[in-house]
């Protein structure tokens, strides 16, 4: 109990110590380099290149007027960039095929019923609050750009413990929610101006003529939409391989939130919403420089695979616990778009209840190059 020691002892008691402490940090060290020794592969697994990821939504084409007849409509994508990445021919909306629905799908990675109008936000957070929260960065540094005013909603959220927060900035409409569509030059001016003015790192572009057209029973303007969009991608690819910030680092997905009835269904190509082959069939062509090229992709792969693949493109985390609202599907009636504004509402939505269920989205792995693999 004595605090008081003979010199000699006391001495003895720091060595003992210091030869003790000693011994530790020998062990730890020799310990430590078996372990870097016998892990090779962690460190040879190299680091995405990825810093930008821009996703094209062409809204509502039907494959049979893209892929299904190369070049044909789309000579820009089906000739120059199919071969600077890779294509998936068997990629699905198989949840709800309309415009709110699929985006959100794409945005949130979950398949739900939403209203169609622009009057509901996804039950589900974004992957642009997700990426915000992550990095830190300001809203400026993810976009939603869209012909259509009414897809604002993706910048927001039912879900209390993230709403009205690491919301993106917006670009939508002839001018922002409640104005009415746009024509899809204007969008791609809009999405030039936002990428050089503010360089941001998570973009989303909707480009809405094929699918609005369609509606309005313009056959010659629908295909033209088509190959406008075409084009439009051609010129954003260009846009991205000549500028600093964006060469390089950006992925570009390019997708669609619905395809349209097959010929023999329902009106056939003017319309879309339920689950038939025209409506479920739609594409993504992936370009960047994490992805192998001149590949073409035959597994099954849908559009909620896409917000986790983004997810691992520009490392953030999303939780694995969603919500999903349950419809009572007797009694609703999905109305569709219409190039009109101020639409009468005569769809009618009775969400009942919200299931808690597991991210069904899986990240593709197939377009990632071997190396990432690992
Ligand atoms: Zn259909
Ligand atoms: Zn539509």
């Amino acid at each position: 109990m004595s605090r008081k020691v003979s010199g000699s002892l006391a001495h003895k008691v720091v060595l003992r110590r210091r030869m003790l402490v000693y011994y530790a940090f020998l062990i730890a060290g020799v310990w430590g380099m078996m372990v870097s020794c016998s892990l090779p592969a962690s460190k040879g697994k190299p680091a995405l290149r990825t810093q930008n990821v821009i996703i094209v939504v062409i809204d509502g084409p039907r494959y049979s007027e893209t892929w299904a007849n190369t070049p044909g409509l789309i000579p820009n994508m089906s000739t120059d960039l199919k071969p600077e990445g890779s294509f998936l021919s068997t990629f699905l909306n198989d949840g709800y095929t309309y415009t709110n629905s699929g985006h959100a799908a794409i945005t949130t990675g979950v398949n739900q019923p939403i209203d169609n109008y622009g009057d509901e936000y996804p039950a589900n957070p974004s992957i642009f609050q997700y990426w915000l929260k992550a990095s830190g960065k300001p809203k400026t540094a993810a976009w939603i750009i869209s012909s259509k005013d009414k897809l604002h909603i993706l910048a927001n959220t039912q879900d209390s413990l993230w709403q009205n927060q690491f919301m993106p900035a917006l670009n939508c409409g002839v001018n922002g929610p409640g104005t009415g569509y746009r024509a899809d030059s204007l969008t791609l001016e809009a999405v030039k101006q936002v990428l050089t003015t503010h360089k941001p790192n998570l973009v989303l572009v909707n480009f809405m003529e094929p699918d609005g057209y369609a509606h309005a029973g313009n056959w010659d303007y629908y295909v033209r939409g088509i190959s406008r969009d075409d084009r439009y991608i051609k010129e954003l690819w260009d846009f991205i391989s000549k500028d600093e910030f964006y060469r390089n680092k950006t992925t570009l997905l390019i997708t669609n939130d619905h395809g349209r009835h097959l010929d023999s269904v329902d009106g056939g190509w003017q319309e879309h919403g339920d689950n038939c082959e025209g409506c479920q069939h739609i594409s993504l062509l992936a370009l960047g420089p994490d992805f192998n090229k001149n590949a073409v992709i035959e597994t099954r792969h849908t559009l909620v695979d896409i917000a986790p693949t983004v997810a691992k493109l520009l490392r953030f985390e999303m939780d694995s616990t969603v919500v999903v609202p349950r419809l009572d599907t007797v009694a609703v009636a999905f109305a569709v778009d219409s190039l009109a504004v101020g639409t009468q509402k005569d769809s009618v939505r009775i969400v009942s209840q919200l299931d808690t269920t597991v991210l069904q989205g899986r990240v593709i792995r197939e377009l990632f190059l071997e190396k990432y693999l690992r």
